[in-house]
């Protein structure tokens, strides 16, 4: 087999990260790693582009002998827009990036579960013994989004004991998780759930799916944990209840503008937790074993795993 020409097109300092993995796991799949490179002087040659989205290759015009795109991050909403990309795109499904965004949510989820905040921030002499939480069994939890991430995390935060409900936009069977789907089965999917968690991806259909109509629908005293995307939230919406009380915390890893600027309401409301988009990453080991997967796939004429439908935006 001729050794494919592989770009790695991401910031400078990544390529140092991950060179060695690549080379690694091409190596373990049999495939020469004579053309992985970053040089991008012959893009007619190039067959696959490793890409994260903030890379400088933006205008994918030059690479027209292209095969795929296989993009480092699990969300490709600043991808699926890119005219100029003709070539399959696949999305990031990573063991390692979901291990870490289980561990986030169920932190999270415990946190609030728990009622932690009350006890850490309370370090003052007094015996707050009035409340002990309740069981896991008696705080339903509602997952929207059930792909690689949010099934991971509804299976997780079952086997603590959690009802767990989720939605998505096509019907789901999924072993002891309530399933619903679309927009009909919304309300459905929140109308019980003391703590929310969004693994939607940002798509024209999931903008503002949080806003004033669906926080409505959520019991008084909810929780709203958001690792998905900023634009899932109508953010006006979301002070309005927090302020209100409807919605009693909310844990924010992702905003409209990133970072969040000094001035955000979010920083300063007693209400929010903000974390700074750190709730998960793509693990340079185990992701290159599903980039070289794909290439494999590529090369052996079988079809590539994740592709995104460019229509629907995920
Ligand atoms: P995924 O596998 O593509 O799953 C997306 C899920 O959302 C699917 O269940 C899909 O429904 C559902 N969905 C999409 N559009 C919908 C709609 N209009 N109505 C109802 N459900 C809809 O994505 P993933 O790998 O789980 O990742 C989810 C998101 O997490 C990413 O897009 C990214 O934005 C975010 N993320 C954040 C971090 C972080 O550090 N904060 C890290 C990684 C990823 P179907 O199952 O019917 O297709």
């Amino acid at each position: 087999m001729p050794a494919p020409n592989i770009l790695f097109a991401a910031k400078s300092e990544r390529w140092i990260i991950y060179e060695p993995h690549l080379r690694h796991a091409l190596a373990a799949a049999g495939i020469s790693d004579t053309g992985l490179t970053t040089d991008t002087d012959t893009p007619a040659e190039i067959d696959y582009i490793v890409y994260a989205p903030n890379s400088p290759v933006q205008d994918f015009t030059p690479y027209t002998g292209l095969k795929a795109v296989l993009n480092l991050w699990a969300g490709v909403e600043e991808v699926t827009g890119n005219t100029t990309l003709k070539a399959p795109l696949a999305r990031m499904v990573d063991t390692g990036l979901t291990e870490g965004m289980v561990e986030w949510c169920v932190g999270h989820t415990l946190r609030h579960h728990l009622g932690m905040d009350t006890h850490l921030q309370g370090q003052d002499g007094t015996w707050r013994n009035d409340s002990v939480p309740p069981l896991a069994r008696n705080r339903p939890v509602t997952v929207l989004g059930l792909g690689a991430l949010g099934q991971a995390v509804a299976k997780a935060l079952h086997q603590l004991g959690f009802p767990v409900s989720g939605w998505s936009r096509s019907a789901k069977t999924i072993e002891n998780v309530q399933t619903h789907h679309g927009d009909n089965g919304l309300t459905a999917a929140l109308s019980e759930a003391q703590i929310v968690i969004l693994l939607l991806p940002d798509t024209p259909a999931t903008e503002n799916i949080v806003n004033a109509d669906t926080l409505a629908a959520l019991p008084k005293g909810a929780i709203l944990i958001n690792p998905g995307r900023g634009p899932l939230i109508d953010d006006a919406a979301l002070l309005s209840a927090l302020d209100s009380g409807h919605i009693a915390h909310a844990t924010l890893d992702v905003f409209r503008t990133e970072p969040l600027p000094a001035t955000d309401p979010y920083w300063a409301h007693p209400n929010v937790t903000v974390t700074p988009h750190i709730a998960s990453e793509t693990r340079p080991d185990t992701a290159s074993q599903i980039i070289v997967e794909n290439i494999r796939r590529g090369e052996a004429g079988e079809p590539f795993l994740h592709l995104v439908n460019r229509d629907l935006g995920y």
